[in-house]
């Protein structure tokens, strides 16, 4: 037996196991109950961003205790909600509206200050525009290297992270002292905040002014469900050949099936489809229950933000498209003729 002062660090934690010779087994369930996670955490305009609580779920594979981190103006109740996802221990709030848009410039700081305070070992956060945006920065500060986008832990040091467009997946080992990982939402399923009862505490401010002003955003709006989260997502491409025709058809098609739109960068590129709704390796991860793609040939750009679906189905004229050899069903035909066919089915 050995105890060890709190803020240990983990180099001298692993000599300590190494001296007492112990067994992988045991050595791994030490390190577990020796990590501590902060799990940063999504608000906009005073909502949490459910799907950044994929972080958690990520933490929790890594076993250890897990904070939760938010900031931002009214965020208490923000705070409150993480405290019911179970198995946080803390939520550490920072009350300053200058967090609002998450701008990395005085974020970063913010962060390291806490991290320091906190001694984590880890930090986890979305591989969201936000986490992108901030991590490295956080990483930097702290003298470490990010590691990106994983999508499996194989121990408190080695990640698995698809790469080459998905093409190739990396197992990649660090041995820096405080990791900071982005997660892919798709591979960690975000929790539900429910019946948990994490104890609130203010982190520290450093109040690090901000040379960047945020000017204005201009979102599109939408009732449909997320595209990032949503169970069914139905996709268009170059195939639609226009804006017209995509509006016409994508549109009824996601309303009988309760779906998010997506569109392949060609789509979005030609002026067919917003920005936003781009899927693949530039664009978003998604992984619903149902993708139906309609237009899309399936480069391997497109099937790097899509393959992990559970049930591909696709719509092309050309039935060697490559497509096909990552859908579950396809039709080969005219989409001009097969959509609206399929919606109106779906309607009756
Ligand atoms: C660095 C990099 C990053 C990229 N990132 C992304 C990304 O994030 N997402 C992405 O999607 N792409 C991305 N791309 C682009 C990618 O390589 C492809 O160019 C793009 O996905 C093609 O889009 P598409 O399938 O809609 O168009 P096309 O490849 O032109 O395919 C159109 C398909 O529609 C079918 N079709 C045409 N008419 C009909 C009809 N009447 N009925 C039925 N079928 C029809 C055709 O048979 C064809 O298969 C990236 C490329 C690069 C280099």
């Amino acid at each position: 037996m050995f105890s060890i002062a709190p803020r240990t660090t983990l180099r001298q934690v692993r000599a300590c196991l190494q001296q007492c010779r112990t067994t992988p087994m045991s050595r791994t369930a030490a390190y577990a109950r020796l990590l501590s996670t902060l799990a940063v955490l999504e608000q906009r305009e005073g909502k949490l961003n459910m799907s950044s609580l994929a972080a958690i779920t990520a933490a929790q594979k890594l076993g250890g205790s897990i904070t939760g981190f938010v900031a931002g103006s009214n965020i208490k109740s923000v705070a409150e909600e993480v405290a019911k996802v179970e198995g946080l221990e803390k939520v550490l709030y920072v009350e300053n509206g200058d967090y609002d848009k998450g701008l990395p410039e005085n974020f970063a700081p913010l962060l390291v200050e806490n991290i320091k305070k906190g001694a984590f070992t880890h930090v986890l956060a979305g591989h969201s525009a936000f986490g992108k945006n901030l991590m490295p920065r956080v990483a930097a500060l702290m003298d470490s290297q990010q590691i990106s986008d994983i999508t499996d832990i194989e121990s408190e040091d080695t990640f698995i992270r698809p790469i080459y467009a998905g093409n190739a997946i990396l197992t990649v080992q660090t041995a820096d002292p405080v990791k900071f990982i982005t997660v892919r939402g798709t591979a960690f399923a975000a929790p539900e905040p429910t019946t948990g009862s994490a104890k609130l505490e203010e982190g520290a401010d450093p109040k690090a002014p901000c040379p960047t002003e945020w000017v204005s955003e201009d979102l599109a709006k939408s009732d449909r469900p997320d595209l990032s989260t949503a169970s069914r997502v139905v996709s268009g491409g170059r195939g639609l050949k226009s804006k017209e025709e995509f509006d016409k058809l994508m549109p009824p098609l996601a309303d009988a099936l309760g779906a998010a739109i997506g569109a392949s960068r060609a789509a979005v590129d030609s002026g067919f489809a917003d920005n936003s709704l781009q899927v693949g390796q530039t664009g978003k991860n998604v992984a619903p229950e149902l993708y139906l793609c309609a237009g899309i040939s399936g480069a391997i750009q497109h099937l790097a933000g899509m393959k992990d679906s559970k049930v591909i189905a696709c719509i092309n004229k050309d039935g060697d498209a490559p497509i096909f050899q990552v859908a579950d069903v396809g039709l080969i035909g005219d989409l001009f003729q097969l959509v609206p066919e399929m919606t109106e089915k779906l309607n009756k």
